[in-house]
């Protein structure tokens, strides 16, 4: 990855809005990528059924980001027994984001089961510091959407709703999430609100999403509600490979396989398959595995 990528860079088109029910415990967000979608996938020719579930899934990062509580990262990872083995999206606590399809070379599908048939979501919150966490789904329904909306329902009592959309060039998405009782206390009437905010978002098809700027898509379904729009959060395509992660994974694979594939190859090079940066090392790169001694194994 390039190091001149300024998330902070006020004319980046990619963006996060949250948004807030003044009279009702609920909150939101909208998003669409521009420059994150085309970074991404200019690091790899995808298929157009491909590129648009990865597209959704990097827009459902970016959303799901927003339920972080601390510093990390947030993984979303589908895989299934269709045309896409493995469909991954990560979005930092920053607003870094990155995203592959793997081993879909061959997809031509359209169509939602052909392409994440037989599937399982997983959603991983990796914190800088502590415990990382994963909850798992089935990919249910027709889209990566209703699969977010059904993890959603098995496991927090708050409702969350996911609106999802991925075209040539650009991905979107809408978040529509309960806060506990706060403003409104009685259940009836929170589910009430709830029922009316999510009718409203149901109207949205899904050129709303990529088309219309968050002001004009809240103005468009809630003109009538009072709703507080925030100050955007820059996202960007941000790989997080490094030399040192990659030595790391390097030392894994064992001294003789490295001596192997030194003396054949005469250097060992590591491609990252997210950002397609190469990793090169010579065996001077190399010392201080292959000298190192096996640790001693205690009876
Ligand atoms: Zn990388």
């Amino acid at each position: 990855m390039d190091d001149t990528t300024d998330i902070t860079d006020p004319t980046t088109t990619d963006r996060a809005r949250r948004f807030l029910f003044e009279q009702a415990d609920i909150r939101g967000e909208s998003v669409q990528l521009d420059a994150v979608f085309s970074d991404i996938l200019a690091v790899h020719q995808y298929a157009p059924g491909v590129s648009r579930l990865l597209g959704e899934l990097l827009a459902a990062a970016v959303l799901l980001r927003g339920t972080l509580k601390f510093e990390g990262k947030l993984v979303l990872q589908a895989r299934s027994e269709g045309q896409i083995p493995l469909l991954m999206a990560e979005c930092s606590s920053a607003g870094e984001v990155r995203g592959i399809a793997r081993g879909a070379d061959l997809a031509t599908a359209n169509d939602f089961g052909q392409l994440l048939g037989k599937g399982s979501l997983a959603i991983t919150v990796e914190p800088q510091r502590g415990q990382r966490y994963q909850g798992i789904v089935p990919l249910a329904g027709d889209s990566l959407a209703h699969s977010l909306d059904a993890y959603f329902r098995q496991s927090e009592q708050l409702g969350t709703r996911f609106w999802l959309a991925a075209g040539e060039r650009r991905a979107g998405g809408l978040l529509l999430q309960q806060l506990p009782a706060q403003l409104t206390t009685d259940p009836a009437v929170r589910e009430q609100q709830w029922e009316h905010v999510c009718a409203l978002a149901a109207t949205i098809e899904p050129p709303d999403l990529l088309e219309l700027g968050p002001e004009e898509l809240l103005y468009r379904l809630y003109h009538e509600d009072s709703v507080r729009l925030f100050a955007p959060s820059p996202v960007a395509f941000h790989c997080s490979c490094s030399r040192e992660r990659t030595l790391r994974a390097l030392s894994a694979i064992g001294k003789a396989e490295i001596e192997s594939l030194l003396r054949e190859m005469g250097c060992i090079t590591m491609d990252c398959e997210f950002c397609n940066q190469q990793y090169r090392y010579l065996r001077e790169d190399l010392t201080d595995i292959l000298d190192s001694r096996p640790r001693p194994v205690l009876h």
